[in-house]
């Protein structure tokens, strides 16, 4: 059998972690990789259930898939990751025609399961345990890790990778799906974390961002207790890496010593991703977030006065079940006095299995959902042009990625194109150059700026 595989990916970096990671394992399986379903023999689609339309996004390119599977029905069709977790069954409900679905615990088994297929068997469904179907034990092990050796040509950029430090969520926001989809709470032990991080290294990585849905609440209990602050102390001293970030933070967890740990260890990029979602106690409190406006306020003077020069991003949801809008004026004071350096602002979408759902009606209505959300956005872009501005005619280090959007559609032969880079504290820089600086640290000169990006030069 022609092993061609195209894999469509929908979702956060872990779910762009996981992909890269299955098709490093099916390449090693004798897999090639595709840029079209039309072009494949295996179609997987790595799934999102965060938000509705991220759902709805792959139920309609399963849909579009039916008839390029009735007319060659010996393709495979694969669901995997979050929303296989959660809706199990029932997509082959909705799309008879798929395959395999496989939770997020269960990608290390994909060759196997694939050939099995191949054989004749199928349709397949490979889940974990549902959070509340047996005791956190073996809840926790139905949950397989799945960290198998990296490919460089798996990875976006062969000079960045991500590395999953931790796995699942114990937290329990109650408008957020990732506990139940992804599991219990378990960190990696740090010795393979920097095992990892070391051969990486070797391959010509030089920036690694490390991925937790909760990163900051890393704790490697063997033996001496690990927190997230001594793996940074111990993955900064390898060799050939450059620069280290880490994401997601979670307010309670971001402790004097991770803030000191930033500070002082020089690979650790002044970056810190703390989500507040909300400035009003009472919708906090709604959310289970375990902490008030006024502690998240208190981190961020802390963030500030250890580190003078981080840049702090944020996620805000608006729209949430009774948000009034007294709440939302107190959303809109927090983003104004955290001067973040960017947000990420979401309208709330009610998902099946959580306890939002459960509890609460979903009563804001959705033209005032866009109402809050364009408004906030708008300050934050304001906030987020002044905090670029300061750069213009001063020289930033990047490490370049590539050619940027615009330099991929113009002419690759080896001359000037646009390319794009990333300064330590994750701006993204544009600027002309020859593809062949991709990998580089160099320094460009920013001429202007946007809410986005900075423009410049190489000197
Ligand atoms: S901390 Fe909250 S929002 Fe983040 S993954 Fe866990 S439950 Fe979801």
């Amino acid at each position: 059998m022609s092993k061609r595989l195209y894999i469509q990916t929908v979702g956060c970096q872990m779910n762009v972690l996981d992909s890269e990671l299955v098709a490093a394992d099916l390449l090693r399986a004798g897999y090639e990789l595709v840029d079209s379903p039309r072009k494949a023999d295996t179609i997987l689609f790595n799934t999102c259930s965060v938000r509705q339309h991220a759902e709805d996004k792959i139920y309609s390119a399963l849909g579009r898939l039916k008839r390029i599977k009735d007319r060659h029905p010996q393709k495979i069709v694969g669901v995997l990751g979050c929303m296989a977790q959660k809706d199990r069954q029932g997509i082959f409900h909705r799309a008879p025609h798929v395959d395999l679905v496989v939770g997020p615990g269960q990608l290390g088994r994909l060759p196997a399961l694939l050939e099995r297929i191949a054989a004749g068997e199928g349709p397949l469904l490979e889940v974990s345990l549902d959070r509340n179907a047996g005791n956190r034990v073996s809840v926790q092990q139905s949950f397989e890790r799945h960290d198998p050796l990296r490919i460089a040509e798996t990875r976006p950029t062969p000079y960045q990778a991500m590395v999953r430090i931790m796995f699942g969520c114990d937290k329990f926001c109650t408008y957020c799906v990732v506990p139940s989809v992804r599991g219990p709470e378990q960190s990696r032990p740090a010795e393979e974390i920097e095992a990892e991080v070391r051969g990486l290294a070797d391959q010509g990585c030089l920036e690694v961002t490390l991925l937790g849905q909760t990163v900051n609440s890393y704790r490697d209990d063997r033996g001496r207790k690990l927190r997230l602050a001594d793996l940074l102390l111990r993955l900064d001293a390898v060799e050939g890496l450059r620069r280290l970030k880490f994401v997601t933070n979670h307010p309670r967890h971001v402790s004097d010593e991770l803030l000191q740990a930033v500070r002082d260890l020089p690979k650790v990029s002044p970056y810190l991703h703390v989500p507040a979602q909300s400035g009003s106690d009472r919708i906090l409190r709604r959310m289970k977030r375990g902490y008030t406006a006024e502690a998240y306020r208190e981190m961020l003077c802390r963030i500030r006065e250890t580190i003078p020069e981080v840049a702090i991003t944020s996620d805000f949801i608006v729209g949430f079940p009774g948000e009034t809008d007294e709440d939302f004026d107190r959303t809109i004071a927090l983003l104004r006095e955290g001067r973040f350096k960017n947000s990420f602002i979401f309208k709330y979408s009610p998902r099946p299995k959580t306890k939002a759902v459960e509890l609460y009606a979903d009563d804001v209505p959705d033209e005032v959902k866009r109402r809050r959300n364009n408004e906030l956005l708008a300050i934050q872009n304001a906030i987020s042009l002044r905090d670029n501005q300061p750069l213009v005619g001063r020289s930033v280090e990047i490490l370049v990625e590539g050619p940027s959007k615009a330099g991929r559609k113009q002419p690759d032969n080896g001359h000037v194109v646009q390319l794009g880079g990333r300064t330590v504290d994750d701006r993204i820089v544009v600027f002309d150059g020859p593809p062949r600086l991709a990998g580089q640290i160099l320094a460009v000169e920013i001429e202007k700026v946007d809410a986005f990006t900075l423009f410049g030069r190489i000197r």
